[in-house]
């Protein structure tokens, strides 16, 4: 099937020439409704949220606070289950300094897979506990087996991916989540991948804490998102200390806000999360499904096309309906980089490189890999001259 997104209109980038980008794992385009939103902020009511009692002021309070709700109600989360962060990262490295000092000490053990990017993994090691994998199988898929022995050991805390940004992998986390929770531990969800790809239910997955980030939803840079357990965030102490995140200020103590406020210290990326409000609703409006159908269909496709070139290996799973919408290759003749940077010169953009993720790459036994990834504008022309591009490589280090 195919969606009705017309790309060059929806998104001003793809405008260029000849562009066919294929990078959206790495960042996505910003929809065009999400940038006009902010040059609306920007040019009608800029001001600052939360303090100021003009009319301008109220304004743009409610805007960013309707954004947290369109980016709750997007990933069946609630608005004050949602903090706005910078990036995923960000996200991540709040819940490790402030959930994860108050509850995990040095000889305490965090899970993670081997599949996680470098932001799912280095917050944990700068916490100081003791850190085990989930190994990957094979097939690209987590070893469950495995998981229930790391379990068996009682950990304090489960952090995995949705979705591999490497090996694409979809994790099955509602049974991560549950296994976790029947052995006590606390689970945290690294959506980056997952969010802008599929239908994501944070409330039926159980996740503790979900993290996702603007900017591979068809948002601006600078916006990330953590939804955190009501009663675990009431609890937790704050990340950043500042203005606008205490309650009263004394000498030499203070008092914090309620969350989502208690972890937004400072000035926050207004227009950013104003912007990523808007990049839901256009997503919402497509709906997610079709998201995911479309993501499928050209996935297919590409593991197809990919297939039929000779002397490339595919990483991960064998079939579009175990992954999200990426496939990461070797090529046997090629290294990646120069793989990325010939079909670069065709105009085709993809990512080439360890990808933040060297333990996995570790696991594959490459050192690098070239990465396609399928965002809705992405089409099976799109692929074409993927592959296209791909035999002038070829012709080159034949
Ligand atoms: N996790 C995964 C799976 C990712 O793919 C990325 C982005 N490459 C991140 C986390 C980090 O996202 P951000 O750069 O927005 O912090």
């Amino acid at each position: 099937m195919s969606l009705a997104v017309p790309t060059s209109s929806e998104f001003p980038t793809l405008a260029r020439e000849g562009l066919v980008y294929l990078d959206t794992a790495a960042t996505s385009q910003t929809v065009r409704p999400a940038l006009e939103a902010m040059d609306r902020y920007y040019e009608t009511y800029r001001a600052s949220i939360h303090r100021g009692i003009y009319s301008i002021a109220t304004e743009a309070t409610d805007a960013y606070e309707l954004a947290r709700e369109r980016v709750a109600k997007f990933t069946g989360s609630t608005a004050r289950e949602t903090v706005f962060t910078k990036n995923a990262t960000e996200a991540i490295n709040l819940v490790a300094y402030s959930w994860g000092r108050a509850n995990v000490g040095p000889d305490d053990l965090v899970v993670l897979s081997q599949m996680e990017h470098h932001a799912n993994i280095v917050p944990w090691q700068l916490l100081g506990c003791k850190l085990a994998y989930i190994p990957m199988l094979d097939d690209g898929t987590l070893d469950l087996e495995a998981y229930d022995e790391l379990l068996a050991r009682s950990p304090k805390l489960v952090a995995v991916a949705h979705v591999s940004n490497v090996v694409g992998t979809i994790n099955p986390v509602a049974e991560i989540v549950s296994r976790a929770h029947a052995a006590g531990a606390v689970v945290l969800v690294d959506g980056a991948q997952a969010v802008p790809s599929l239908p994501v239910d944070v409330a039926e997955l159980d996740a503790d804490f979900y993290v996702w980030t603007g900017h591979k939803a068809y948002g601006p840079t600078g916006i990330g998102i953590l939804h955190g357990r009501r009663s675990l965030l009431e609890v937790m102490p704050p990340f950043l200390g500042g203005g606008h995140m205490i309650a009263r200020v004394g000498d030499f103590e203070s008092t914090y806000a309620e969350p989502p406020t208690r972890f937004e210290a400072g000035t926050m990326p207004i227009a950013e999360a104003i912007g990523l409000g808007e990049a839901v609703e256009w997503l919402a409006a497509i709906g997610m499904e079709n998201v995911r159908e479309h993501g499928r269909d050209v996935t297919a496709y590409a593991l197809e096309r990919l297939g039929e070139v000779p002397g490339l290996s595919i990483h991960g799973p064998a079939e579009a309906d175990g992954r999200g919408s990426l496939i990461s290759f070797a090529l046997e003749s090629a290294h990646p980089h120069d793989v990325a940077e010939i079909l670069g010169r065709e105009q085709v953009c993809v990512r080439a490189g360890h990808h933040c993720a060297q333990p996995l790459m570790r696991r594959l036994g490459v050192p690098a890999s070239t990465r396609a990834s399928f965002a809705v504008h992405a089409t099976r022309d799109d692929v074409d001259r993927l592959i296209d591009a791909l035999g002038t490589v070829q012709e080159i280090f034949a």
